[in-house]
């Protein structure tokens, strides 16, 4: 559609400061989050408030699958695992309820949405040209998103070999007939790519843009620390690994 602006987003696990950042700083017409909504951060149930407000298309991660009770706690490390404890302790049944209707996967058209790969939506890290290049083959799609790794990425198909690159912050990539894409909009509440500010992507007429935006860090660490989280969620997130 002519001038309509899509944000596409991953991976906030529970953090408000830098939700309410990408929202503010998209001004999209229509958002899509590709999972992981909750987990390690202090504010599950105002960060799915605040996508139910923005009228978002949400699809379940790993972790909201796990605090939900679909998918295996022991699959987790340690921290992460108490940080799922803590959620289903402090995100309310409400909360918990509307995330055990997601799903990993999402079709729309020629388009593809999964949290981990087309393969294995709920958990399979998509890192190499060899796992996407399975991904491709997996489906019939032309433009697929995908999160879970935290780190901005795009492959694109164009005829059969498969091509992968790191996209950097005001990056754009414009979408050509006849070539298939995988694109990540990376982390906003986690970023493990070295980058500590919340990453996001745009799609506008045909152009993908990959955005990072800074956010109030400290207050976020201080909501985790307070809520007595592992302190390690606080701490990487200053330096965004
Ligand atoms: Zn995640």
């Amino acid at each position: 559609m002519a001038g309509m602006r899509l944000a596409v987003l991953s991976d906030v696990h529970s953090n408000l400061e830098a939700l309410d950042a990408v929202l503010r700083n998209a001004a999209a017409d229509r958002v899509v989050v590709l999972g992981d909504l909750v987990g390690y951060g202090a504010d599950p149930a105002a960060v799915v408030e605040r996508l139910r407000d923005a009228s978002a298309t949400l699809l379940a991660g790993n972790h909201d699958l796990a605090a939900t009770g679909r998918f295996d706690l022991e699959w987790f490390n340690r921290v992460a695992a108490e940080a799922l404890v803590w959620t289903v302790e402090h995100a309310g049944d409400a909360v918990l309820e509307e995330l055990s209707r997601l799903s990993p996967v999402l079709r729309d058209g020629d388009r593809i949405l999964v949290h981990g790969s087309v393969r294995d939506p709920a958990a399979e890290y998509l890192r190499d040209v060899a796992g996407a290049t399975a991904s491709f083959a997996a489906e019939q799609f032309t433009f697929g998103f995908y999160g879970h790794t935290h780190v901005p990425f795009f492959y694109e198909q164009d005829g059969g070999a498969v091509q992968g690159r790191i996209p950097r912050d005001g990056d754009s990539l414009v979408l050509e007939a006849g070539t298939r894409y995988l694109m990540n909009p990376g982390s906003v509440g986690q970023p493990r790519d070295g980058d500590a500010r919340a990453s996001c992507l745009l799609v506008e007429d045909g152009v993908v843009t990959w955005q990072r935006v800074d956010y109030d860090v400290q207050a976020a660490q201080r909501k985790i620390r307070a809520a007595g989280l592992p302190e390690v969620l606080a701490d990487r997130l200053s330096v965004g690994r």
